[in-house]
């Protein structure tokens, strides 16, 4: 059994989530190959579900099918995801979908590479990415400072910090 159940309304969905998500997570909607901002993207990290936020694949089961999608050899974990027969196309495909919230994430195919010859062939629009960093369970916690440029040339062109009365 996987972990709790995620359960929204389609209502409530559609007001989460990116108008393309929504179209390919809850209504199953593929989109155009080579569009999403996933099937050409390297870097180091995990894979959630766009909507749930459940961990789905790592980027080192990550490889370049030339699909256009996102594809995948081997999920973080079979419990993640539920598969249904899809015969849409007249061909029976295989539907790999969230686990625990139900969306549709795309499909899999048996021609992958090797040792699982699986190939997760996922839209972009179903997943969210976290890139790996120093500690993924701290990385949240307030108070903890992203490292980064510390410009501080007095440029804050953008602060409209005008006197401001309350009350
Ligand atoms: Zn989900």
């Amino acid at each position: 059994m996987p972990r709790k159940k995620t359960q929204k309304s389609e209502k409530e969905w559609k007001g989460v989530l990116a108008p393309e998500a929504f179209r390919v997570l809850r209504q199953g909607h593929t989109e155009q190959p080579f569009s999403g901002r996933y099937h050409d993207f390297w870097e180091d990290g995990v894979y959630v579900c766009n909507a749930c936020r459940t961990p789905l694949f790592r980027s080192e089961a990550k490889y370049d099918h030339g699909t256009g999608w996102p594809s995948f050899s081997v999920p973080v974990d079979e419990k993640n995801l539920v598969y249904r027969d899809d015969f849409s196309l007249l061909v029976k495909r295989v539907e790999v979908r969230c686990a625990v919230c139900g969306s549709h994430l795309g499909h899999v195919f048996d021609d992958g590479p090797a040792p699982t010859f699986l190939h997760y062939c996922i839209n972009s629009a179903a997943l969210d990415f976290i890139p790996a960093g120093p500690d993924p369970r701290t990385a949240r916690k307030p108070g903890a400072k992203k490292p980064g440029p510390a410009a501080e040339d007095g440029t804050g062109a953008g602060g409209k910090a005008g006197p401001k009365q309350a009350g």
